[in-house]
C-alpha cells in the first residue's frame, strides 16, 4: 500500500501525573484509585459516556463482584455496586445479596449516570469524544500521546500512562508485545446487544422454556441462519424491557474498523432473525419491539497485553496465590466459539461448566500481569491485560475489571509520587494502598 507522511506542531493541552486511555470499567477504577491518591489524573474515551461495554454497548448485566462467600471487587466496584442498588440502576428481579454471586443487571442509562458522577466528583480532567490516536515513544518510554477531539489533534503528557482501550490501544502503538486470539488467530465473536420493549415478562415465566434449548429448531427451520446454537438471552431490566445479549457478529476484530463495519451491519440484520425467533417460537415476546442496538458493538476479545507475568489456566487450577497479587476473582472460563457449530458450542458447554470454582474459591492476579513487558512508564488493565486466552476469559468481566483498573491506578499515582517507573512500585506500598481504598487482599501481609 503507498504511504504518506504526517507531521505537525500540536498544542500540549495536558501535562498530567497519569493519562488514562479508554473510560470503561477499568479506565473508571483506574481513575478514582489514582485521583484518591492525590495524583492529576486524565481520562478520555472515544465514546459519548463512560462505562464501555457496559454502558454504551448496552451489555445487559455485571457478572459476579464476589466468589459466594468473599466480595471479591472491594473498593471501586463495591462503590458502583452500591450505586447500582441506591439509585435502581438494577434490574426488577435482582435480590441484592444473591446478585452478589450471579449477576446483576443493568439498566445502561442509570449507570451512565453512575459513572458520570464518579468522575466528575473524582476531581479528574476527562472528555468524552476523544480518541487516542498515536504514542509518541523514546525507547521503552512512552514519551506523549496524541488525541483527537472535535476540536481537532492535541497532544497530552503524563508521567505514567493507563491502557484501559479494552483493546490495548495504548500499549500496542507504543511497541509492546502483544497476543491475539487462538494460535490460528482467531478470536471470540463480538455481539450487537439490543435493548427490547412490550415483553410479556409473566408469560415468559409462565411458558418457562429457556430460548437456548428452543433456538435449535429455528436455526433447523432456516429462520436464523448461522448455526450458532449458543444463546447468552435476554434480561430482564424493566416492567416490560429485555437487554439482549443474543446474536454473535463472528470473526470480528475490534482493531480494525472495516471488520467492525461490516459486524455493526450483519448484527443489525441478524436481530431481525433473532426478533422472528422470540416471537414465533416462545411466549411472552409476541409484541416485543426492538428500541435500540448498542452504539458500540460488544466485543469480547481482542489483544492481550504481554506483561511481566501472563496469568494462565494453571493458576486458574491451582486458585494460585501471588505475593504481588492486587486481588482476586473467581468467575469461570467462558471463551465464546471462534467459530459456530453445534459440536463447537458442546465443546464451549463442557469447558464453561468444567472451569468454575465452589464457593469461596478464587485465584490471584499478580501485579506483574498489569505491567507491559517492553515498557517503562505504562500500565495496562481490564480486558487486554497479561493473560492466556483461557484467564482473558475469566477476568474480562465487569468486576474483574474493577480489580485490575483499580491496582493500575494506585500503582500508576504510587510510581509518581516515588518518582519511579511502576516497575519499581514496592508491593508492600501497593498493598497498603489497595486495601486503604477497601480492595479484597487476603494474602497481602
Ligand atoms: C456481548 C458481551 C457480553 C458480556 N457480558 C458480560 C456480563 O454479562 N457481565 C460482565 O461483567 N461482563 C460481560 N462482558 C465483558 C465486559 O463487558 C468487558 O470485557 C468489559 O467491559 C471490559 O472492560 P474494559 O474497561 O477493559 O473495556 P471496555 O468496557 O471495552 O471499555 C473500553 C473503553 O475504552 C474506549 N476506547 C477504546 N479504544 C479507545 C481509543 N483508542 N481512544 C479512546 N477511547 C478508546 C471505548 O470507547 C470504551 O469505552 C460482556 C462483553 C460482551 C462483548
Amino acid at each position: 500500500m503507498p504511504t504518506v507522511s504526517f507531521s505537525r506542531e500540536l498544542p500540549l493541552r495536558h501535562d498530567v501525573d497519569v493519562f488514562v486511555a479508554g473510560g470503561g470499567p477499568a479506565g473508571i477504577a483506574a481513575t478514582l484509585a489514582a485521583r484518591a491518591q492525590g495524583a492529576s489524573v486524565l481520562v478520555i474515551d472515544g465514546h459519548t459516556c463512560f462505562g464501555g461495554m457496559g454502558t454504551a454497548a448496552l451489555v445487559p448485566a455485571f457478572m459476579q463482584f464476589g466468589d459466594g462467600v468473599n466480595f471479591l471487587a472491594d473498593g471501586i466496584g463495591r462503590r458502583v455496586f452500591d450505586l447500582m442498588w441506591a439509585r435502581n440502576a438494577h434490574g426488577p428481579d435482582d435480590d441484592r445479596e444473591r446478585s452478589q454471586w450471579g449477576s446483576l443487571g443493568i439498566r445502561a442509562e442509570a449507570l451512565k449516570r453512575i459513572y458520570d458522577d464518579l468522575i466528575t466528583e473524582s476531581g479528574a480532567a476527562y472528555a468524552l469524544g476523544t480518541n487516542l490516536v498515536g504514542v509518541e515513544t523514546a525507547g521503552r518510554r512512552i514519551d506523549h500521546v496524541v488525541c483527537w477531539g472535535k476540536s481537532g489533534l492535541f497532544a497530552v503528557r503524563a508521567k505514567v500512562y493507563v491502557d484501559a482501550t479494552g483493546d490495548g490501544d495504548l500499549s500496542a502503538w507504543a511497541g509492546a508485545s502483544y497476543e491475539q486470539g487462538d494460535a490460528d488467530g482467531g478470536l471470540m465473536p463480538g455481539t450487537l446487544c439490543s435493548l427490547w420493549t412490550d415483553i410479556d415478562w409473566a408469560a415468559v415465566r409462565a411458558d418457562g422454556r429457556y430460548a437456548q434449548n428452543v433456538i435449535p429448531q429455528a436455526i433447523a427451520d432456516g429462520v436464523i441462519e448461522v448455526d450458532d446454537p449458543h444463546l447468552p438471552g435476554m434480561w430482564r431490566l424493566g416492567e416490560h424491557l429485555g437487554g439482549g445479549n443474543i446474536g454473535h457478529t463472528f470473526g470480528v476484530d475490534n482493531t480494525d474498523e472495516r471488520s467492525v463495519t461490516e459486524a455493526l451491519i450483519y448484527g443489525r440484520r441478524l436481530l431481525g432473525q433473532y426478533e422472528r425467533f422470540y416471537k414465533e417460537y416462545l411466549r411472552g415476546y409476541e409484541r416485543m419491539e426492538l428500541a435500540t442496538t448498542g452504539s458500540l458493538l460488544g466485543v469480547r476479545e481482542t489483544r492481550r497485553i504481554v506483561g511481566d507475568y501472563q496469568l494462565c489456566l494453571d493458576d486458574f487450577n491451582q486458585r494460585a496465590v501471588f505475593d504481588d497479587e492486587v486481588g482476586r476473582y473467581s468467575y469461570p472460563v467462558d471463551i465464546h466459539a471462534t467459530r459456530p457449530s453445534k459440536e463447537n458450542f458442546g465443546a464451549f458447554w463442557a469447558e464453561f461448566h468444567a472451569l468454575r470454582y465452589q464457593p469461596g474459591e478464587s485465584y490471584g492476579i499478580p501485579y506483574r500481569c498489569l505491567l507491559p513487558r517492553d515498557l517503562d512508564n505504562a500500565l495496562v488493565a481490564g480486558r487486554c491485560l497479561s493473560a492466556d486466552r483461557f484467564l482473558q476469559g475469566s477476568v474480562r468481566v465487569m468486576p474483574g475489571c474493577f480489580i485490575t483498573g483499580q491496582a493500575a491506578g494506585v500503582a500508576a499515582a504510587l510510581a509518581v509520587e516515588q518518582g519511579s517507573g511502576p516497575r519499581d512500585v514496592a508491593v508492600g506500598a501497593l498493598h497498603q494502598r489497595l486495601k486503604a481504598l477497601g480492595a479484597w487482599l487476603p494474602n497481602a501481609g
